[in-house]
């Protein structure tokens, strides 16, 4: 007889797992026609892979097979010695192999951090809106997510001050807080120097850790590039997530975090327990591309590559959007911010643009608090730009025939 009664054994932890919008989106790429602002991929037309492809080749030309070969838990040494100097010469980041682990992709990095920082009922605190993978994943270690508003210079720290203070107040400490300082996924935006400092002294003041997720700041259009977190701290408050995967491929899953070296150690074993090691062959494809130069000519192909898709989204929506609607001018990245006038429900716009074949993600998904229900997350990375022409008039004149019905 099959075994038929699984879901009487789950774990009390299993039930936090949510499906996240994530899946959903996935669902709806899969639609014949479908044009997607949705999802947050990279466009593949900017993968390197004839010189991907080179390397691999020579890789499994060594007869001792070592791209093929378990690897250690922290990540391949010549790789976090590679990577210690570039975060060194470009990112203003000094710190040795040590304080470094490599990872299946920055989720797993987010992943381990909460594993040994957060108990049941610890609060972290995440911008609103926030990326639902990472507060998914805060909220599947049993710890409270606190959305603390973000606006066009990203997540408000005056608000957070007084979050803080009055938390204090009920003998509840926050734990860590949750920021994306470059291009915000989902809003767009970037964290203002004087914020980053702000956050900085509050972390010194609370005694909280900073979990610094920051997979697009490489992807910069135009503007400064300002000193990440990491770079500013000197408390060794921070631990800095960086991934691969928005610049060179998200499915060989591969990302590098930076923190002190107790952290670190502390996150190869919660790694240890969990995979045991990242992808071999991922880390001396990514070794290889930053050695011979290609990893840094793909990014700025990158830039050059996102920066026109995103000129053409905000001169469409300019050139369409209804005056009572707004948006972020995201300065790099993937993502604008829309909102809506407040009567205007962004499910039901979504509803609409489904049977129109288009496709965005609605705001609540990124608010933990449930709020933002008249915003949505547009994205410009993966969409052809005939698919942009195509659905940002198409949307403007939906949301226009919402507004008319609404105020009739
Ligand atoms: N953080 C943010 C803000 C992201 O947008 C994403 C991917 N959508 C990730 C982390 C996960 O990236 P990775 O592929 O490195 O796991």
């Amino acid at each position: 007889m099959a075994f038929q009664n699984a879901d009487a054994l789950f774990s009390a932890k299993a039930s936090l797992l949510k499906p996240s919008a994530i899946g959903e989106i996935h669902k709806l790429l899969e639609t014949p026609g479908m044009r997607s602002l949705a999802g947050a991929w990279p466009d593949p037309a900017v993968f390197q892979s004839q010189e991907i492809s080179d390397i691999i080749v020579n890789l499994l030309a060594d007869s001792e097979g070592h791209a093929l070969q378990y690897g250690s838990t922290r990540g391949y040494l010549e790789l976090r010695q590679v990577l210690a100097e570039l975060m060194g010469k470009n990112d203003d980041i000094q710190c040795s192999p040590e304080q470094i682990l490599i990872t299946t992709g920055s989720a797993q990095g987010l992943d381990l951090a909460c594993r040994i920082f957060l108990d049941p009922g610890d609060l972290v605190l995440v911008g609103l809106p926030s990326y639902f993978g990472a507060t998914g994943t805060i909220a599947s270690h049993q710890a409270i997510n606190v959305g603390i508003p973000v606006d066009e210079d990203g997540i408000q720290t005056d608000l957070m001050e007084a979050k803080l203070a009055e938390l204090q107040k009920t003998g509840k400490a926050v734990k860590a807080v949750y920021v994306i300082p470059n291009f915000q996924n989902p809003a767009g935006v970037t964290l203002t120097l004087d914020r980053r400092q702000k956050l900085l002294r509050l972390a010194d003041k609370y005694q909280f850790m900073i979990f610094e997720d920051d997979p697009y700041g490489e992807l910069r259009f135009d503007g400064q590039r300002l000193p990440s977190l990491m770079a500013l701290d000197e408390t060794n408050c921070v631990v800095h997530f960086r991934s691969a995967s928005k610049t060179f491929s998200p499915g060989m899953r591969i990302a590098w975090n930076v923190g002190p070296a107790d952290v670190i150690a502390k996150m190869e074993l919660a790694k240890q327990v969990s995979d045991i090691a990242t992808n071999t062959l991922s880390q001396f494809v990514l070794l290889e591309m930053i050695r011979s130069g290609i990893f840094y000519k793909g990014i700025e192909k990158n830039r050059e590559h996102y920066r026109q898709k995103r000129d053409l989204a905000l001169e469409l929506l300019q050139k369409h959007f209804p005056a009572q609607v707004t948006w972020t001018r995201p300065s790099g990245g993937f993502f604008i911010f829309v909102r809506l006038p407040e009567e205007l429900d962004a499910d039901e716009l979504l509803m609409d643009a489904l049977k129109n074949k288009i496709a965005f993600v609605s705001g609540p998904s990124f608010f933990v608090d449930g709020s933002g229900k008249n915003t949505f997350r547009l994205s410009f990375s993966q969409a052809s730009p005939e698919d942009i022409k195509a659905a940002i008039p198409s949307l403007a004149e939906l949301i226009k025939k919402r507004l008319t019905t609404k105020n009739r």
